[in-house]
């Protein structure tokens, strides 16, 4: 049995082997249309050639037997991978009369993926650091935009230091609040302003797919090429008024920081062995206790800010502190026909998107499984 299975597990060797190879022809390329899309100025996310070529790829497989889903799988990673070495090919630069641009804070994580982002685009890139203030004027002097990406708590303060741009200079921000910079930005510079946050972390492998809320200040017309410079790097814009953005990130980003950093809290002071629990856990279990536990692996001053940013986030949180409290009425009462009642009610407001989170996190949770490694 083992001579037959040696000699079946070969032919698996060289098939993946030869895939290996496709791959690589795969991967140059992609390198090659990242080339000819940095000359021609088009974005590296192009959403209706990878919905066309997807469905195409699976209608293929599936006449040959292949589940339509594996194919999908390997080109989606596949094209990830695409998204990045095509960035690497640089991008077409939108606005080449532009004079220096001076990113404020730009050795921090964010500042130094955007400082990447503009020199692969062509933009002469200055960095002011917290040590440079002394030559602040002559960096500010000819810059030709100014983007302010500094901790939150240092923001407006390091805004409110703004107050000599050049006229025409273009103002922004990367804060991940927008109410308050927004309106310092506008109080401080009579120019262009606007405010973005990118809805994303400093470990992107690139920006395709990645959103960045845009909230207009002033001069709108003067900083479109900027808009249209995030897309061509692959980001999905999305625009919204600061106080919208603000309200938006109660629920998406204070909350859920809240409930992660007091469910992480919590664990602590039970001090299970993480080992074990590992160990033991179902793909879903392991989701979230990495989900959880990578807020610890990152800094506590951004989480701290944003959650801090708002009286709105601590109403939030207070609200969220009352559910939790009456729901643990149900847990002391043991009354599991209220716990079924509200189940429903909840389910009931969820509606279609029950379901359409069912089977888009069974996809995530193979995924988690298939990355598992049990030796
Ligand atoms: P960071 O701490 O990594 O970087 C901040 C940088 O600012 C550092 O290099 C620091 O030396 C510099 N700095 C501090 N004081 C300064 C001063 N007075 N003058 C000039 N530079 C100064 O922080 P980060 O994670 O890059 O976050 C920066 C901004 O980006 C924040 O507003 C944050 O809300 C926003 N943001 C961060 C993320 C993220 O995941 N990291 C995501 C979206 C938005």
């Amino acid at each position: 049995m083992s001579v037959e299975l040696n000699a079946l597990r070969d032919q698996i060797d060289e098939v993946d082997q030869q895939m290996i190879k496709l791959l690589a022809r795969r991967l140059a390329l992609v390198e090659k249309v990242g080339e000819v899309k940095s000359q021609h100025g088009l974005p590296i996310y192009a959403p209706e050639r990878e919905a066309a070529m997807l469905a195409a790829r699976r209608e293929e497989a599936e006449k040959q037997g292949v589940p339509a889903q594996l194919i999908e799988d390997i080109l989606r990673r596949t094209m990830r991978e695409s998204y990045a070495s095509e960035k690497d090919a640089g991008f077409k630069c939108l606005n080449p009369e532009l004079r220096p641009i001076v990113i404020v804070g730009g050795q921090g994580q964010l500042g130094r993926l955007f400082a990447r982002m503009f020199r692969l685009s062509g933009y002469t890139v200055k960095i002011l650091g917290r040590q440079d203030w002394e030559h602040a004027d002559e960096l500010l002097q000819d810059a030709g935009m100014v983007v302010v990406t500094v901790p939150i708590h240092l923001t407006l303060d390091v805004i409110s230091k703004l107050n000599n741009l050049p006229e025409d200079c273009i103002l922004c921000d990367l804060t991940s609040i927008k109410s308050k910079p927004l309106q310092a930005m506008l109080d401080v510079h009579s120019g262009p302003v606007v405010g973005l946050h990118p809805m994303f972390g400093p470990d992107v492998p690139s920006l395709a797919k990645q959103v960045v809320v845009y909230c207009d200040g002033r001069g709108a017309e003067h900083y479109q090429w900027l808009l249209q410079q995030l897309s061509m790097w692959g980001a999905s814009l999305c625009q919204l008024r600061a106080e919208d953005h603000d309200h938006g990130m109660t629920l998406i980003q204070a909350l859920r920081h809240f409930t992660s950093y007091v469910y992480g809290l919590h664990l602590s002071k039970e001090n299970p062995d993480l080992a074990k629990l590992l160990q033991l856990s179902s793909p879903i279990y392991r989701l979230e206790l990495v989900m959880v536990g990578r807020l610890f692996g990152q800094d506590p001053n951004l989480y701290g800010d944003i959650i801090f940013s708002s009286e709105e986030n601590t109403a939030m949180i207070r609200r969220f502190y009352q559910c939790f409290t009456e729901a643990m009425t149900i847990i002391d009462e043991q009354d599991k026909a209220r716990f079924i009642e509200s189940f429903a009610k909840t389910s009931q407001w969820f509606g279609d998107y029950s379901q359409k989170f069912m089977s888009e996190s069974q996809s995530l949770l193979k995924h988690a499984n298939d990355a598992i490694h049990r030796g």
